[in-house]
C-alpha cells in the first residue's frame, strides 16, 4: 500500500530538477502524475505531460484542465506542487524593472495562476494539498540575490497566506525551502563561472553538511508534505538545506 494510490497531482516546472524528481518520486508511491512544463519533451511515461507557459494565464487554464481530465479523477485533482521558478543574480543596482517583472511574474505570479486554475479541482479532493517550492533566500539574506529572494519571500508569504484561505475547506498548503541543489540549473550557473570547481566548492561549503542537496531529497520533502500522513501539516515551511538555515 503506498500513500499516494488513487491520487492525481500535478507539478509545475516537472521537466528538470527538483519538479522531475517530484514527479517521478509520486508516480513511484501510487499517484497518476501531470508535468507542465515550458518544454516537457523529455518527460516519459507514467508521467502525463503538458506545455505551458506559468506566464501566460490561458496556457496555464487550458494545461491545468486537460491534465486534470486526462488524470481521470473525474475532474478531482489531490495535489498541486507549484515548482515553476527561474533565478536571478545581482544586486537591486543591476537588474533593471523589466527583470524584475520578468522574475516575479514567474516565480510569485505564476503560483498563483496555477493555484487559481487548480483551486477548482483541489476542493473536490478529500486529500487535497498545495506544496510550493520556495527556498533558503526567503529567510537568509544571501548576497547577490536581491530580486531572486524577494521572489521566493513572497512565495513564503504566499504559502502561509493560502494555508489560512483554504484550511477550512480541506486544502493544506505548505513548502519547502531547499537550499543549493544539485540540478540542471545549478549545472548551468557553474557553467557559466569564472572557475566552475572554486563555484562548486563554494556552494558545498555553504552548506553544513558540506555537500550540495539532490533532487531526490527535495522530493521526499515535498511528497512527505502533500502525503496524507501529513494530514494535519499545513501552513509550514520545511528547511531541506543541510543545515543552513540554523546558521
Ligand atoms: P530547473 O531549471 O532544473 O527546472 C525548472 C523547470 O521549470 C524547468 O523544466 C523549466 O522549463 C521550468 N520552467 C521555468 N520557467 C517556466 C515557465 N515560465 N513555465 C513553465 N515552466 C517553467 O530548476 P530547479 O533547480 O529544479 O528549480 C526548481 C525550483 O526549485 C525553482 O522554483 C527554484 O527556485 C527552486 N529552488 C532551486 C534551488 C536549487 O539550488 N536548484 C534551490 C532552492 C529553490
Amino acid at each position: 500500500m503506498n500513500d499516494f494510490d488513487g491520487m492525481r497531482a500535478l507539478v509545475t516546472g516537472g521537466a528538470s530538477g527538483i519538479g522531475r524528481a517530484t514527479a517521478e518520486l509520486l508516480a513511484g508511491r501510487g499517484a497518476r502524475v501531470a508535468v507542465l512544463d515550458l518544454d516537457p519533451s523529455t518527460v516519459d511515461k507514467p508521467l502525463l505531460a503538458y506545455a505551458a507557459d506559468v506566464t501566460d494565464d490561458a496556457s496555464v487554464r487550458e494545461a491545468i484542465a486537460a491534465a486534470v481530465t486526462d488524470l481521470g479523477g473525474q475532474g478531482v485533482l489531490d495535489v498541486l506542487v507549484n515548482n515553476a521558478g527561474i533565478g536571478a543574480q545581482g544586486t537591486v543596482e543591476d537588474n533593471d524593472d523589466a527583470e524584475w517583472h520578468r522574475v516575479l511574474d514567474v516565480n510569485v505570479v505564476g503560483m498563483v495562476r496555477c493555484t487559481r486554475a487548480a483551486l477548482p479541482h483541489l476542493r473536490a479532493s478529500s486529500r487535497a494539498a498545495i506544496v510550493n517550492t520556495c527556498s533558503i533566500a526567503a529567510t537568509a539574506g544571501l548576497p547577490q540575490r536581491a530580486l531572486y529572494s524577494a521572489s521566493k519571500g513572497a512565495v513564503q508569504s504566499l504559502t502561509l497566506a493560502m494555508a489560512a484561505d483554504h484550511v477550512r475547506e480541506g486544502i493544506r498548503v505548505n513548502c519547502v525551502n531547499p537550499g543549493t541543489v544539485d540540478t540542471p540549473w545549478i549545472a548551468r550557473l557553474l557553467d557559466a563561472a569564472d572557475d566552475p570547481a572554486a563555484e562548486r566548492a563554494a556552494l558545498r561549503a555553504r552548506q553544513p553538511t558540506g555537500r550540495l542537496v539532490t533532487p531526490a531529497e527535495v522530493a521526499g520533502a515535498i511528497a512527505h508534505l502533500a502525503s496524507p500522513l501529513s494530514g494535519a501539516t499545513t501552513g509550514t515551511v520545511l528547511a531541506v538545506d543541510g543545515g543552513m538555515h540554523g546558521l
